[in-house]
């Protein structure tokens, strides 16, 4: 009989033990796609703010998306196409916004260092909730920034005068 150790093993189908909600949720979160905060994320939502579910907008930088970078203007044009389909869609009310420590989205794409960067995180969920309050302005929106203390995540409130 050949070997097989070099083949990938087959796939089988996996049925999911959370059950569908049909009717979809009228809150979305904006974050960034670092799968590091993703689980805390989900937690914070769930469990922090007590929401029964969500839709997501997870893309590179989060919020960021929506600060008026020139750098990621091109970012900055989906982001907000994403997020206008969804609202229509989905008739969405509320819009939360999560920023992180250390993202990758400041240092790689905006060359931005670390040091003064809690300022600009922050300064940058009151611009991009203004950009959005533009574009969709029956969005009730909350900001929030993930920080990092040792191995654990929490999450900070941050005011963005709306
Ligand atoms: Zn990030």
């Amino acid at each position: 009989m050949a070997s097989h150790t070099n083949q990938v093993p087959a796939r089988s189908a996996f049925s999911s033990k959370q059950p569908f909600n049909a009717s979809g949720f009228l809150t979305a979160a904006v974050y960034c796609s670092d799968g590091r905060f993703a689980d805390q994320v989900n937690e914070f939502l769930h469990h922090g703010l007590r929401l029964d579910g969500y839709d997501r907008l997870a893309i590179a930088g989060g919020p960021a998306c929506f600060a008026g970078h020139f750098e990621a203007y091109r970012e900055e044009e989906g982001a907000v196409s994403h997020m206008r389909f969804l609202a229509r869609l989905h008739k969405l009310n509320r819009l939360i916004l999560i920023s992180h420590e250390g993202c990758g989205f400041y240092s790689d794409f905006l060359h931005l260092t670390e040091s003064g960067l809690h300022d600009r995180l922050r300064t940058d969920l009151v611009r991009a909730a203004h950009r959005i309050h533009e574009v969709e302005p029956k969005l009730a929106l909350e900001a929030y920034l993930a920080r990092l203390n040792g191995s654990t995540v929490w999450f900070e409130p941050v005011l963005i005068g709306r």
